[in-house]
């Protein structure tokens, strides 16, 4: 070992790296710092010593141009040095697991990610010992059978996945790392070697370490006093200058603050940041931190975003961002049949900006009023659905077909990866997709690392598919029979591969959040760790099902109390980053889990968070709202139409003189005028999720048809009732209209009419024994009234045949089907009963709701009621409607109270019950 100056950083101790700097500047001096390598353990700290250095510069010697040092992660390091002299090919990090799936002949990503995380710690923690060696350690530590089965079993894939990666000419990123270490030796010798950041360097990074500071001139470390990595230099204590660095502040410990919930939280650390950024604090010497930023971050990012902080992320979630989420909607549509939501996510989504426009505006609404929850078919059909279950305009019905010619391209356009034989052509029929719907043009500017990362996973799809047919082995015992991977069969790869990607924002100017690894090694004014809950921090890894805890910790790997260990070193050294008292906080609640703090923090210092009056822009606004105290009652829903030429000319147009108005929406308008508004005037709808369930009004148009065949072609014999019903109904299921409600629904359909039948029989005998017979079914009629023009459309009229040699007319009895329940108080029958009395000879006798439930029917007039004074109480009501009408009067005054049970305009409406 050469020249080595050790920096031994006390908790607590300020401006650290200072001192590592002042000795490059002394070593190198000049503008020129290229001979200086310096390594960190990662990528982020290699870019924070390089923006650290350049404030230093700046600030001690008045420095801002230069030639800056190479700075570089000891992995990145390693394999640049392997790709430049190596022998063989490095294969990517991410395709391992995937490899795995191959030999093992089964697609068990889950299992396939345990065997690789195995060998990565098999490579770092325990040096030249292979895997046969390890075999044999085990057999000695492990009694129970079947653990020690388990154990073998997954040490033999990974001794194969060895074996061909041997014979492939092929190098993983853990082997190229280990087989670095002769080429440091050979190929490297830095004048000046940099090492910051390490703290608990695994074995085979200390080898790499222990090379490179043998081949260096001269070598600074930076590390604090309670580095596993210490320890290492321990050893070679006649060798190294050591220099303490004291601490500033040091602390044991400190309180917390406690929220009723995470939002809560959220809050009170970002008001602390505003209160620091208000009294001068830069936003870029604040750290905020959490042991599961994945929870945090959307939130954080929506209520900074309110209080208007600036934030700057070091890592993120790829997986949650809306690009990716759009991607994995996309494959998800392809994958699982096309299910509602994700394809709806897809066909919207702005990352697909080349979907054509009408879907994005129309898709939603018209694939939840056609009730689709999945299936190619039901979005093919969507067209027929809606237009067999919904009354539209002609200039609906052309959207409608163009929204469907939309969906069919789309669709179309998906299928073609559906079709894909084998895995190059999936990805490059994924990637042609991704450039028909415009995905890559979204991602230019703001989202390129996206677009980057995505990039690079499909590379290492494509490098996968060139040699995943070199790990299938037909001879090899227990593993599966070589056969080309299809295209479809890919997809958990590339699911795989887009899951956990890291991004980070590049903005220095904002309050920067960090996991709290990265927290640990720097220097700030203030940090806010945040989520303090107990099973968070520390966290505790999932139980191992390949290796027990005891094994691993007699092999010389890390275990869970190792992992403990460290969590609790790292809050150590938390509590002295910063230059303000550390603040720590965690929610007691959220929804109805209670949390518990962090065993870490002393649980007698909680304290009561700061009432800081902090407000945001949108509070200012919500509040000065409040003081001007505006009504707006008046304005809205007051049911009374403003009057004006447009709107008398628009109630005149539908519900004018001379206008034939529909008896089931008089009947509507009596029901609830503002409903009748909202409804059947402006054509509002509640758009519901589709449920597993027949539409009802699709069932209903089922069971008239079914009825209307009954005696389409006239009277039939009693005991043709059950053959001709469920003829009519097997057409029904057939026919253009209904056909789209599937297998299980028809099924259900014949059940329930099975059941029917026997009532229907007995109402029909009944009918029959009063002398009456079907006369014609599915009767349009429209006529007019003193002034009253209407029309309708009649079920079903039976007639009794009176004899005509007495000029006996002929009566009739009227029936109107329903599926649902029945309104007595309905003016639909007697107006029905007027209008036919209007326009044919003979008298209505009777009218009746034939239910289609229970096969009764439901006669009116009542008793102690005539036909006549039925008739006319029925048109003394709808005349003083229509005159509401046709003046505009939309109250909200419904006829019954249980109107508003069924309506969905309560929130809006100030007359709901
Ligand atoms: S909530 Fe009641 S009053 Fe309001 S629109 Fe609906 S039915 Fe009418």
């Amino acid at each position: 070992m050469k020249k080595t100056i050790v920096f031994i950083a006390s908790l607590g101790a300020r401006e650290k790296k200072a001192h590592i700097f002042e000795e490059i500047t002394s070593s190198c001096p000049g503008n020129d710092y290229s001979s200086v390598l310096y390594l960190t353990p990662t990528a982020f700290g290699e870019a924070e010593a390089r923006r650290q250095f350049f404030y230093y510069l700046k600030g001690r010697h008045r420095k801002t141009t230069y030639i800056p040092f190479h700075s570089i992660s000891l992995r990145e390091l390693c394999i640049n040095l392997y790709e430049h002299y190596g022998e063989k090919a490095i294969i990517p990090e991410g395709i391992e697991p995937l490899l795995l799936c191959e030999i093992m002949g089964e697609k068990n990503l889950g299992y396939a990610v345990l065997l690789a995380q195995l060998l990565s710690k098999l490579r770092n923690y325990i040096l030249n010992v292979d895997i046969p060696q390890i075999k044999e350690e085990i057999k000695k530590l492990i009694f129970e059978e079947k653990t020690m089965k388990r154990a073998l079993k997954s040490l033999e894939t990974l001794e194969l996945y060895e074996k061909r990666l041997e014979e492939g000419g092929l190098i993983d990123f853990e082997g190229a790392l280990r087989e670095g270490i002769p080429l440091i030796k050979e190929h490297l010798e830095p004048e000046l070697l940099v090492l910051d950041g390490f703290f608990d360097p695994t074995p085979l990074e200390l080898k790499i370490i222990e090379a490179l500071i043998e081949k260096a001139q001269k070598s600074l470390v930076l590390l604090e006093e309670e580095a596993e990595f210490l320890r290492f230099f321990e050893a070679h204590l006649d060798k190294i200058e050591k220099r303490q660095i004291s601490s500033v502040t040091r602390r044991e410990g400190t309180g917390y603050y406690v929220y009723p919930s995470m939002e809560d939280e959220v809050e009170g650390i970002a008001r602390g940041v505003k209160r620091l950024i208000l009294e001068g604090k830069r936003a870029g010497d604040i750290i905020v931190t959490f042991p599961q930023p994945s929870v945090y971050l959307p939130m954080l990012k929506r209520v900074f975003q309110k209080h208007a902080i600036p934030l700057s992320i070091a890592q993120y979630d790829l997986s949650n961002t809306r690009a990716l989420i759009a991607l994995l909607d996309m494959i998800t549509s392809i994958e699982e049949d096309y299910p509602r939501n994700d394809f709806l996510s897809f066909l919207t989504s702005p990352h697909f900006p080349q979907v054509p426009q009408i879907l994005r505006e129309w898709a939603v609404s018209y694939s939840r009023r056609a009730g689709i929850i999945k299936g190619k078919t039901a979005w093919l059909s969507m067209r027929d659905i809606l237009l067999n279950s919904t009354e539209v305009t002609a200039e609906e019905e052309k959207l409608i077909n163009e929204v469907q010619r939309g969906i069919n391209s789309v669709i179309d356009a998906l299928e073609k990866l559906r079709e894909t034989e084998d895995l190059t052509s999936f990805i490059d029929e994924i990637e042609r997709l991704l450039h028909r719907f415009g995905f890559w043009d979204s991602l230019i500017g703001q989202s390129a690392q996206i677009s980057e990362t995505i990039n690079k996973q499909f590379t290492e799809l494509r490098y996968f598919s060139g040699i995943c047919g070199r790990f299938k082995s037909p001879e090899d015992q227990g593993f599966s029979e070589t056969k080309t991977l299809s295209g479809m069969e890919a997809i958990p790869y590339l699911r795989h591969l887009l899951k956990g990607l890291k991004g980070r924002d590049e903005g220095e100017d904002g309050v920067r959040v960090v996991p709290y690894e990265f927290a640990a090694g720097l220097e700030s004014e203030a940090m806010f760790f945040g989520g303090m809950i107990e099973g968070d921090f520390p966290y505790r890894p999932d139980i191992d099902p390949l290796l027990p805890e005891r094994v691993k910790e007699a092999l010389g790997m890390p275990f869970l109390e190792y992992y403990l260990d460290r969590q609790k070193r790292y809050f150590r050294r938390l509590l002295n980053v910063s230059k303000e008292e550390p603040y720590f906080s965690y929610p007691s609640m959220e929804g109805d889990k209670v949390f518990l703090p962090s065993p870490f923090l002393e649980w007698g210092k909680s304290l009561i968070p700061p009432a800081l009056n902090i407000p945001s822009e949108e509070e200012i606004l919500l509040r000065e709202g409040m003081f001007r105290r505006r009504d707006f009652r008046e304005t809205l829903l007051n049911g009374q139409l403003q009057r004006g030429k447009e709107v008398e000319r628009l109630l005149k147009k539908h519900f004018g003189k001379n206008v034939f108005i529909s008896v089931t929406d008089i009947d509507a308008y009596r029901r609830c005028p503002l409903r009748f508004y909202i409804e059947k005037v402006l054509g509002f709808e509640a758009e519901l999720p589709p449920r597993f369930e027949v539409e009802a009004r699709l069932w209903g148009r089922l069971a008239h048809k079914t009825m209307e065949y009954l005696y389409r072609d006239g009277d039939i014999e009693l005991k043709d009732i059950p053959n001709r019903i469920m003829e009519g109904l097997e057409l029904a299921i057939k026919s253009r209209e209904i056909r789209t409600i599937g297998d299980f629904w028809s099924k259900v359909a014949r059940e329930i009419f099975l059941r029917l039948i026997p009532m229907i029989e007995t109402q029909e005998e009944d009918i029959k024994k009063q002398g009456f017979s079907p006369y014609v079914v599915e009767k349009t009629i429209k006529t007019g009234i003193n002034g009253l023009r209407l029309k309708g459309k009649i079920d079903r009229v039976d007639r009794k045949i009176k004899d005509k040699r007495y000029k006996i007319q002929d009566t009739v009895i009227l029936l109107d089907y329903k599926t649902g329940s029945i309104d007595k108080d309905s003016l639909q029958l007697p107006l029905y009963a007027l209008m036919w009395q209007k326009e044919n000879k003979g008298s209505v006798e009777r009218v009746g709701f034939y239910s289609l439930r229970n096969g009764s029917v439901q006669w009116y007039p009542a008793k102690g009621k005539g036909m006549e004074e039925f008739i006319e109480d029925a048109l003394q009501d709808a005349f003083g409607l229509l005159q509401r009408l046709r003046k505009g009067v939309f109250t909200p005054i419904p006829f019954r109270d249980k109107e508003c049970r069924y309506c969905y305009h309560g929130a809006l409406c100030r007359g709901a019950k």
